[in-house]
């Protein structure tokens, strides 16, 4: 086996479905908080409510913003600052991980996150902020949550469409996580396990959105994939949903569902490896075939224009992802092939 380093988070994870309230008062338990500052959007507010009943309550906060803009972020921190709180403990999506992130930036106090969406935020130290059109992303350890707990029972509220969208977003991690920069053989192994466990999973959401099974494979699979992506970096495809994320205020998730079989079709044929233990993972012939295959199954998110982003923004998309292409993408990427990649992704036409 070739030589190669493997850094791994020191975190608890949690999974316990039905019993986050008890679990998340054991973890804040252990650090021995006091005065806790919740954040949970307003569509999150009922789920937050629920699970932190048992927990020491000195602020709740809801103003959650997708990317996290500054001053979003600083109004959160100055009211934790005024509460003295000390502990956080998001309840939601990525975007309310990534204002407690952000508050555990410039503060350092400890964060416990309670996901009720697939992103995976919770299990990386990638913290992410808005300025403008400009998203700024960088990593600290201090952002990383202490604890994770994981009940797929508070998933059963987030509507099937978002589920899918944000369960290929974590698909995105695995397949992504194959060729991205820093990737190893465990990552390689936890990203397959992921698509397993997804690929697995999430049929089984959209059959039976109320039920656990489904979703309980697929929280298992989203934190596998956060786990493989925290640790190999961003590859091409995140690449490309950072850029059209940030600069055209694209939704996060439909984007990265979107753009992904698009990433493989370029990328597949020039990385043998990944390919046939994409392919494996998805019980098919060829990567590329397994995920379509699932998007059909899932009616998944096919075009981006249905998600706002315009053709005549094509060229500049192209300009500002060419510089941030990683050197080691297994596919060469030029002003050409990227062009014709996201205009696919644009028209919803299918991946070649
Ligand atoms: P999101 O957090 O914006 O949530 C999408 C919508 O779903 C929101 O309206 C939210 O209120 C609602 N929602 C969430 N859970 C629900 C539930 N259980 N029931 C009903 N409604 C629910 O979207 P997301 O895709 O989870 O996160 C996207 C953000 O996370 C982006 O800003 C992205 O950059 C960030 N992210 C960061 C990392 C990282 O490592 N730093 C990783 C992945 C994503």
């Amino acid at each position: 086996m070739r030589r190669f380093v493997h850094e791994t988070h020191a975190q608890r994870v949690v999974f316990a479905s039905g019993a986050a309230r008890e679990k998340l008062a054991e973890e804040i338990g252990l650090l021995g908080a006091s005065r806790v500052m919740v954040l949970a959007g307003p569509s999150e507010a009922a789920v937050a409510a629920r699970v932190t009943a048992d927990l020491p309550v000195a602020l709740k906060h809801d103003e959650v913003v997708m990317h996290v803009p500054v001053a979003v972020a600083e109004r959160a921190r100055e009211a934790a600052r005024a509460h003295d709180v000390d502990a956080l403990v998001s309840v939601g999506g990525g975007s309310t991980t990534g204002l407690a992130k952000a508050v555990a930036l410039t503060t350092g106090l400890p964060v416990v996150a309670v996901p009720t969406t697939y992103a995976g935020s919770e299990a990386t130290s990638v913290w992410g902020l808005t300025e403008g059109e400009v998203k700024t992303t960088g990593t600290d350890p201090r952002v990383l949550p202490r604890s994770v707990v994981y009940d797929a029972e508070l998933m059963l509220s987030l509507p099937v469409d978002l589920s899918v969208a944000s369960g290929l977003n974590a698909l995105a991690h695995c397949v992504d996580a194959m060729w991205a920069p820093r990737t190893d053989p465990i990552d390689a192994a936890l990203a397959a396990e992921g698509i397993r466990a997804l690929a697995a999973g999430l049929p089984l959401v959209v059959d039976d959105p109320g039920g656990l099974p489904g979703r309980e494979q697929a929280l298992y699979g989203a934190y596998l994939a956060a786990v493989a992506f925290a640790s190999a970096g961003s590859g091409l495809h995140h690449k490309i949903c950072h850029v059209l994320g940030g600069r055209y205020n694209l939704p996060h998730a439909p984007t990265h569902a979107v753009v992904l079989p698009h990433v493989l079709a370029l990328n597949g044929p020039a990385a043998p490896e990944a390919e046939r233990r994409i392919a494996e993972a998805f019980g098919t012939t060829t990567a590329l075939e397994g995920l379509e295959a699932l998007r059909t199954r899932l009616d998944a998110p096919r075009a981006l224009r249905d998600y706002g982003f315009r053709e005549d923004q094509i060229p500049d998309a192209v300009v500002a992802v060419l510089p941030v292409v990683p050197e080691s993408n297994p596919a060469l990427v030029t002003p050409d092939n990227l062009q014709q990649l996201l205009r696919s992704a644009w028209e919803g036409a299918t991946p070649r």
